[in-house]
């Protein structure tokens, strides 16, 4: 599992799990399917990662990104907001327009990535967290893709460019770990009012798209570790 902030985005852990050079043939046809009738379970969560992309694809400050295109849920467990992305009446997806995804160079990974899914699972050993992947059963889900062309997972992976990412998804994930730690610390109602609003800021709002993303999250990361440093910081003694 991700981590307990985003224990959410795994709906089934017994997934069989495939190698970095398993095969598998697709071909998206571009049918927009996926994109519509959407239930309410299949909502797209959005990372950071994710609204950076799109505040650069879209050319927009992520505020206004938010506010178009996203709606905020509170997270149950971890108590912490979650940003979803908006859809139309009819279930489809906010970027769908005439069948066509409008954001196609910066839609969410998730959406990129597919049909292949992963997990972040940590290596005890290694004391690292490393992604599992798995080959999303995409011709029940009604899937129209045709199988004229074959990637191994690498490929994959390498044909989106998509591990450009990975060392901010960590970052976003220890975020989020620590806006949900601090959150669990507090003890009035009010504290926890005023701990959602900055996670909320930290997490989402507080990026420039036009500077590197990994830095960004650093000194967020840095600042809510700050708020309550004996939580995330051991104390050291220093014996003379
Ligand atoms: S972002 Fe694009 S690919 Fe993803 S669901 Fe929306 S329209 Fe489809
Ligand atoms: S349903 Fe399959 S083929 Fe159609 S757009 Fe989605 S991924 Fe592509």
């Amino acid at each position: 599992m991700e981590n307990n902030f985003q224990s959410h985005h795994v709906k089934n852990l017994n997934q069989n799990f495939i190698t970095r050079d398993s095969k598998f043939r697709f071909r998206c046809t571009e049918c927009g399917d996926c994109c519509r009738n959407k239930k309410l379970d299949d909502m797209i969560l959005l990372t950071t990662i994710d609204l950076y992309r799109l505040c650069r694809v879209l050319d927009m400050e992520t505020t206004d990104v938010v506010r178009k295109y996203c709606d905020m849920i509170p997270g149950r467990e971890s108590m912490l907001p979650l940003l979803v992305m908006k859809q139309h009446l009819d279930g489809s997806c906010i970027f769908l327009k005439k069948g066509r995804c409008t954001v196609h160079d910066g839609k969410p990974l998730i959406c990129t990535m597919y049909p292949l899914g992963r997990i972040s699972l940590l290596n005890e050993e290694r004391g690292e967290h490393e992604y599992h992947y798995f080959l999303k059963d995409f011709k029940s889900e009604g899937c129209r893709a045709a199988d004229d062309e074959e990637y191994s997972v690498d490929e994959w992976l390498g044909k989106y460019n998509i591990e450009q990412y990975d060392e901010c998804s960590r970052l976003y994930a220890r975020l989020g770990n620590a806006c949900s730690k601090l959150m669990h610390s507090l003890s009035t109602d009010e504290q926890r009012r005023e701990m959602f609003t900055t996670s909320f800021f930290m997490m989402f709002l507080k990026y420039d798209r036009n500077e590197p993303l990994q830095e960004q999250l650093e000194t967020n990361l840095a600042y809510v570790q700050s708020l309550k440093p004996e939580l995330f910081f051991e104390k050291r003694t220093v014996k003379s």
